[in-house]
């Protein structure tokens, strides 16, 4: 299995030597040559594995110059009951109104990044061992990201990670989760500003071309490739748990933002899992609820983006989106590469009325909005109904499949998230706190470990250099 670029500039490169891109060297985004194909046979005799079982066997047929053994000794150390809750990893509830969820949340930041991010760690670790190189990972974060970054990486042989976060702009349970790290390998930095600041210093730092190969600086942003196949995966397996036989058809929901998930979903799609419809979730940032309704695509800048109750969707430019336009077009590099080039003067780009209706018709993708007003209401009545509390991202999701969702269609929602990172709207929805695993009680009162500069790459820089040499 080789991978080639969205926007046909790069040579086709194995999986070891593209897991630590960011961008491709032409810009685009990294893809497969082409995705496996799963066979009904291969289908059957997966029904019955265990969650890692499945994830070595979708795995080996992208990573495919990773010897076997090795690939499924990091994968067996990855999705553990310890790590993750149960041994079934990914568990499926069924609602009173026959709608199910796959809980993906019961990682160790409590949010579905952790099913990708937990297996990245062990993958770059690995690779940079064989590679004889370090990683020198930076990022900026408002919650999530960073976090799962954070306790994926933790401990790792020749990999340092640089967080820098808003001062004082966290939740106190968010600053407790990263800050509470005292690994010596995660330096966690409150800059003082606010996320766009954060966001420029990295940028800044990366525009610094000597800098950046002196000390071999890198990403684990939404757009690597080794993320979305992880979360391939549970696809398969909220398939196999949602149904009786492989003959059945599934569609799922799924809470988007950077499109990393619902791609994740299409590529399980092509490779011929019985998946129906994919059913794309907006809050108020409703640009790809626009896209599938419209075929019109016009991302939005910092600020005509809203600051939500699901502030993980709190995005206009969908940095996935790219690797389904791809396929949309035909895997034709070049409408693809003209399409981007109106995206990024900033104008977006219209497909006819034709390449519209094959997204929803060829592709299976469907999409609405969820507002506060609508979060709050699921929130409410999900905890009367059923006696389940969920996140604010998984609410958007249950109400947009209760919208779209046709009569005998069996839709799972993926739960992007617990609710004990959302506290607040879950106070303002049900006037208590939200259920949170006991574990984490008190983490708040751990001793933290954070520096705090000022919103300066020059600081920041220099704090890299100083705990690099
Ligand atoms: C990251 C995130 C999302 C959005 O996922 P994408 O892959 O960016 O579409 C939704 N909900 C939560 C809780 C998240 O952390």
């Amino acid at each position: 299995m080789r991978y080639i670029s969205t926007r046909g500039g790069m040579a086709p490169q194995a999986f070891s030597d593209i897991l630590l891109m960011g961008l491709a060297p032409d810009g685009g985004l990294v893809l497969p040559e082409q995705y496996p194909q799963i066979s009904r046979q291969q289908l059957d005799s997966w029904r019955g594995l265990s969650y890692a079982e499945l994830a070595f066997e979708i795995l080996r047929l992208f990573a495919t110059d990773i010897p076997e053994n090795d690939l499924r000794t990091m994968v067996q150390r990855t999705y553990t009951a310890e790590v993750f809750g149960s041994a079934a990893i990914t568990p499926l509830k069924r609602l009173n109104d026959g709608l199910c969820i796959l809980e993906l949340s019961n990682g160790p930041t409590l949010a579905f990044k952790d099913m990708a991010m937990q297996l990245l760690g062990n993958l770059f670790e690995y690779v940079l061992a064989k590679k004889g190189e370090q990683l020198n990972i930076l990022g900026a974060t408002s919650g999530d990201t960073g976090s799962a970054a954070e306790y994926a990486m933790r401990g790792k042989a020749n990999i340092q990670v640089f967080m820098l976060s808003p001062d004082g702009l966290m939740s106190p349970f968010q600053r407790a989760q990263m800050f509470s790290l005292h690994d010596a390998n995660i330096h966690n930095i409150a800059i003082q500003g606010m996320f766009d600041d954060c966001q420029d210093i990295v940028k800044a730092v990366q525009n610094d071309h000597a800098f950046k190969s002196q000390y071999k600086i890198g990403t684990v942003n939404s757009i690597n490739w080794a993320r979305i196949v992880a979360q391939v995966v549970y696809y398969f397996k909220g398939y196999f748990n949602a149904t009786a036989s492989n003959d059945q058809l599934v569609s799922f929901c799924v809470p988007s933002g950077n499109f990393g998930n619902v791609c994740a979903g299409h590529i399980a799609r092509q490779m011929g899992l019985p998946i129906g419809r994919l059913l794309v979730a907006t809050n108020e940032n409703d640009v790809l609820d626009e896209f599938f309704k419209t075929g019109a695509y016009r991302p939005r800048g910092t600020a005509d983006t809203y600051v939500t109750s699901s502030p993980s969707m709190d995005i206009s430019k969908a940095s996935n989106f790219e690797r389904f336009v791809f396929d949309l077009l035909g895997r034709d590099a070049t409408k693809l590469k003209a399409l981007w080039q109106q995206v990024e003067a900033g104008q977006g780009f219209q497909l006819s009325a034709e390449q519209q209706a094959e997204a929803v018709n060829r592709f299976g993708f469907v999409s609405s909005n969820s507002s506060h007003a609508d979060r709050l209401a699921t929130i409410r009545q999900l905890d009367a109904s059923d006696s389940v509390v969920v996140d604010t991202h998984t609410a958007d999701g249950i109400k947009v499949a209760r919208e779209l969702r046709l009569p005998a269609e069996t839709v799972v929602c993926l739960e992007t998230a617990l609710p004990a990172k959302f506290a607040d709207t879950i106070r303002e929805a049900l006037h208590r706190e939200p259920p949170r695993p006991s574990n984490l009680d008190g983490i708040e009162q751990l001793a933290q470990k954070v520096q705090v500069l000022a919103a300066d790459a020059e600081q920041v820089k220099s704090f890299m250099r100083t705990t690099l040499e």
